[in-house]
């Protein structure tokens, strides 16, 4: 590794240069697949300040990271999120500043985003039908969410991407549906294979599973699908139709291993910087930089410590109980 061009590299010779971000455990939503019903969130005390997220963002980028991803629970209930956006925004070595989130406050706040240097956004939407939206988020109000897609068009977001789990019983009728919605709005869709992470109330995982190869034969019944190479930097396969400028995503932790290519990492709102969406691996970067008094030094060893730990994969089995305790919304998907 030279100072010029810094790398994180991994004992299997993966390059990390992707990180998550996760900078609140807390959701106005409760996603079936996601959280249970009554959740306990970490006081606020234990979670990172915006100053600390700031100098972990800087630190990360400084030692190779070049995109970012922010997310949650729900980034955008975070009191005062514009001002870490519009920092990382400005950090100079970041390619692609990104969030995930579930759309309820967008479309008051996707103009201040993207003016605030966001390049890309996702959106989770499981449903278009109103009753089964809150049925699925157990809270959530499908008008807004949709209104705050529009908006981030609008705003002049491109490549837009609606996030779907898709889950028998529950929302497998509307893939189709899924895919017209991005074809008539100019936006991507990304069908996601639900994870085993966390304990959900009144939801069965196994009885829930839908496979990717499932959801692409059910959309090429209607328009076949041309894969493409396209590469975000994460772990979708993409695709494409003859006729839209749409792409068709899949996300298929289940199906279609993709922890060969693997290049990130995940920091929770505590701190915790996590080798592996499916491992306990981690290092604590919280207490190292608040035990060095927030010496730069200290905590570039100790994202490289982690790297060395990082795992070869996850060992996602959906027949056994969930072996990783963590909700997605503390794992920050
Ligand atoms: N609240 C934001 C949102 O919903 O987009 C960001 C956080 S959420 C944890 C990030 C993504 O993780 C969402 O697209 C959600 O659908 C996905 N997700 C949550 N729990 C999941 C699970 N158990 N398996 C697969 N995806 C999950
Ligand atoms: Fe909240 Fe996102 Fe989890 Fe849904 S998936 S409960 S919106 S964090």
């Amino acid at each position: 590794m030279t100072a010029k061009h810094p790398a994180l590299i991994d004992k299997f010779g993966r390059e990390i240069n992707y990180a998550r971000i996760s900078i609140t455990d807390r959701c106005d939503f409760r996603c079936v697949y996601c959280m249970s019903e009554n959740m306990t969130f970490e006081p606020r005390s234990e979670l990172l300040s915006l100053e600390e997220i700031l100098q972990i963002g800087s630190s990360l980028s400084e030692l190779g990271v070049r995109k970012l991803r922010i997310t949650g629970g729900e980034p955008l209930v975070r009191k005062n999120v514009m001002w870490l956006f519009e920092r990382l925004g400005k950090l100079p070595n970041i390619r692609d500043l990104t969030i995930t989130t579930n759309g309820s406050q967008l479309s008051k706040m996707a103009r201040a985003l993207a003016e605030s240097g966001v390049t890309r956004i996702n959106v989770s939407l499981d449903s278009l039908q109103a009753d089964r939206f809150k049925a699925i988020t157990r809270i959530g109000d499908l008008g807004k969410v949709l209104d705050g897609i529009h908006a981030a068009v609008e705003a002049g977001f491109k490549r837009v991407k609606i996030n779907a789990v898709i889950m028998k019983g529950r929302n497998d009728d509307e893939i189709t549906d899924l895919v017209e919605f991005s074809r008539n709005s100019g936006v991507d869709v990304c069908f996601i294979e639900e994870m085993p992470l966390g304990n959900t109330s009144n939801h069965d995982r196994r009885e829930a599973y839908c496979s990717s190869d499932e959801v692409r034969r059910n959309i090429e019944v209607q328009y076949p699908l041309i894969a493409t190479t396209v590469n975000t930097g994460g772990p979708s396969r993409y695709y494409r139709m003859a006729d839209s400028e749409s792409r068709i995503g899949f996300i298929s932790p289940h199906s279609h291993n993709f922890c060969e290519s693997c290049n990130r990492v995940r920091i929770t709102a505590k701190g915790l910087m996590l080798l592996c969406l499916g491992q306990e691996h981690s290092v604590d970067l919280r207490q190292v930089m608040r035990e060095s008094n927030n010496d730069p030094l200290a905590l570039a060893a100790a994202i490289q410590r982690g790297i060395e730990i990082k795992p070869k994969g996850h060992d996602f089995n959906l027949n056994e109980q969930p072996i990783i305790m963590r909700h997605m919304s503390v794992t920050g998907g």
